[in-house]
């Protein structure tokens, strides 16, 4: 039987993996966690997919157990913010998309929608983002909207069987060493043993897998499955078991980060209900609103700007509110580990793989990755089927974001910069191209798209192509040849229904500052 888990790292990865094991397994499995006490975390102000409340439900966790905890906020949409041309917004919603007559609203809106803004035609949450408000009611109630909560599916079940079902409204922002701390407490309530030490070694026994890591001062922790979280470092996967680590740069090309954490009132600034992606000369800056400041943070390739020049840069777009606040440099390592699962190894987190946070996927990738261990559990006899097929799913989800962060960049209207410019002639991903042409012709659906579950619908891609706008689209023929009553009368429901939850939701500061009581 494989019971003994030891899990090496105590960052959003170690502490995800601990308490999630342990809400699946209870006491049938023992685990035990060692983090450094001298090497720090990565987390630096952190907004996620929708999908990642069924974590929380599968840990048994109300937002108002952990959401004040972690100085959380919701999320309805990421903003793009002059991907286009400076001064043109627009959000990707984390709304389903209507379809009328089997075509998808936004192919009608390319026949002819009613504005020049798809999002606000075509998705009730767009308003609500302009508008900062929360999608819940004071009394908690959720928006009315065609996701019902309650009549889901019920949790355990992974995520990919549950998309395209259902299409929860929101995700979360939150600050993720407070999440942390909050899951050890929970993780070590359950019987998680919680060592603060440094791994100094890996030791392989004879075949190669893992015998025991050893401590500096606790010695030797042995275990059946050892669960790598030492994030970038890579310490038990990459460097002690050597699987290689297969490089995204070639064709994402940011590498660099430096970061900001911004206290902020945000009573008087508000709290918008939404991720901020703002395009600048070398890259783009993300701004996360939390309950007592924002995270922000300047992401570039450092081939086309220094650290300097890229702090310089974040600082003029904060304002004197971060003229105090020291910044956090930060080295990224683009792509994914060839194998996140090797023998009686696997990598989770950072340590398997990592994409700039322009759709916020790393978290999503932590938690993709502890269902697929859950799912493809170990036996004694260490099926390699199982560890396959786990490492399939898992380098399916990295590939399948890569794709989808590329046409960011290739569908960018913004072309003023070497930067801008060489977004457009940089090598694209196998196949990507050939579905590119495809989608000039006929938009995105789920014949066309990545082929294999990498947590974007069809639908992201269309709110990325038409919101960036270099890629020409145009409508399917069919729809010029059909009658367009029915869409106009989804899209003035969707203007009404929008109109009315603007003027009836309180605002994302009201909603949090009464959960808080104050
Ligand atoms: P880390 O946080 O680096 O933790 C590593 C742990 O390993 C630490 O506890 C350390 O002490 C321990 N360790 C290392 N070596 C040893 C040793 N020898 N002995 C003992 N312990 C050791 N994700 C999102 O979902 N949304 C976002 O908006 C987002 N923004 C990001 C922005 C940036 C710039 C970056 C770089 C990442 C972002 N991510 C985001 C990704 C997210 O931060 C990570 O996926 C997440 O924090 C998981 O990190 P980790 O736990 O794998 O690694």
């Amino acid at each position: 039987m494989v019971d003994n888990v030891v899990i090496v790292g105590g960052g959003t990865a170690g502490w995800m993996t601990a308490s999630y094991l342990k809400a699946a397994f209870a006491d049938r499995i023992s685990v035990t966690l060692v983090e450094s006490g001298k090497i720090g975390t990565i987390g630096v102000g952190e907004a996620t997919f929708s999908d990642i409340r069924h974590f929380f439900e599968f840990l048994d966790l109300r937002e108002e157990d952990w959401m004040p905890a972690c100085n959380a906020t919701y999320k309805l949409a990421v903003r793009f913010q002059d991907w286009r041309r400076p001064g043109h917004h627009f959000y990707h919603p984390f709304e389903q998309m209507r379809s009328v007559k089997g075509f998808p609203l936004t192919d009608w809106w390319l026949q002819s929608g009613p504005t020049d803004r798809f999002d606000k035609d075509c998705f009730v949450m767009a308003s609500l983002c302009d508008a900062g408000r929360s999608p819940r009611y004071l009394n908690g109630s959720l928006l009315e909207q065609d996701f019902v909560e309650g009549a889901e599916e019920p949790v355990g079940l992974t995520m990919s069987e549950h998309q395209g079902k259902t299409q929860f409204p929101y995700a979360y922002h939150f600050e993720a060493a407070l999440l942390a701390k909050y899951l050890t407490g929970y993780s070590t309530d359950r019987g998680v043993r919680h060592i603060v030490d440094e791994v100094e070694d890996v030791r392989l026994d004879e075949r190669g897998w893992i015998d025991h890591v050893l401590t500096k001062e606790h010695g030797e922790l042995h275990g059946d499955l050892f669960i790598d979280c030492t994030g970038f470092r890579g310490m038990l996967l990459n460097k002690a078991l050597e699987v290689p680590f297969v490089s995204y740069q070639d064709t994402l090309p940011n590498d660099s980060a430096v970061a900001l954490q911004v206290p902020l009132d945000m009573k008087k600034v508000g709290i918008r209900p939404c991720t901020t992606a703002t395009t600048r000369d070398a890259g783009w800056i993300w701004t996360i609103p939390l309950f007592g400041r924002i995270g922000t943070g300047y992401v570039y390739a450092k081939d086309y700007c220094t650290p300097e020049e890229a702090e310089r840069t974040l600082r003029e777009f904060v304002g004197p509110e971060a003229a105090e606040v020291e910044a956090n440099h930060i080295r990224m390592r683009i792509g994914r580990s060839a194998q996140s699962w090797k023998n009686n190894c696997v990598g989770i987190g950072l340590t398997s793989g990592f994409v700039e946070p322009l759709e916020s996927t790393g978290i999503f990738f932590i938690h993709h990755a502890i269902e697929q261990l859950v799912k493809h559990f170990p036996a004694a006899d260490w099926r390699p089927e199982l560890r396959d097929a786990y490492n399939s799913a898992v380098a399916h989800v990295m590939d399948g974001v890569r794709e989808f962060l590329v046409v960011h960049y290739l569908g960018a209207g913004r072309d003023d910069t070497q930067y801008w410019k060489d977004t457009k002639t940089r090598e694209v991903p196998d196949a990507l191209a050939e579905r590119i042409e495809r989608w000039k012709v006929q938009l995105p659906d789920s014949e066309n798209v990545f082929p294999y579950y990498h947590g974007l619908p069809p639908y992201s891609y269309m709110c990325i192509l038409l919101g960036t706008g270099a890629i020409p689209l145009r409508p399917s023929p069919a729809l010029s040849l059909t009658d367009e009553t029915a869409a106009q009368k989804e899209f003035a429901a969707i203007r009404d229904k929008a109109r009315h939850l603007v003027d009836t939701l309180p605002s994302q500061y009201e909603y949090f500052a009464a959960m808080r009581g104050a």
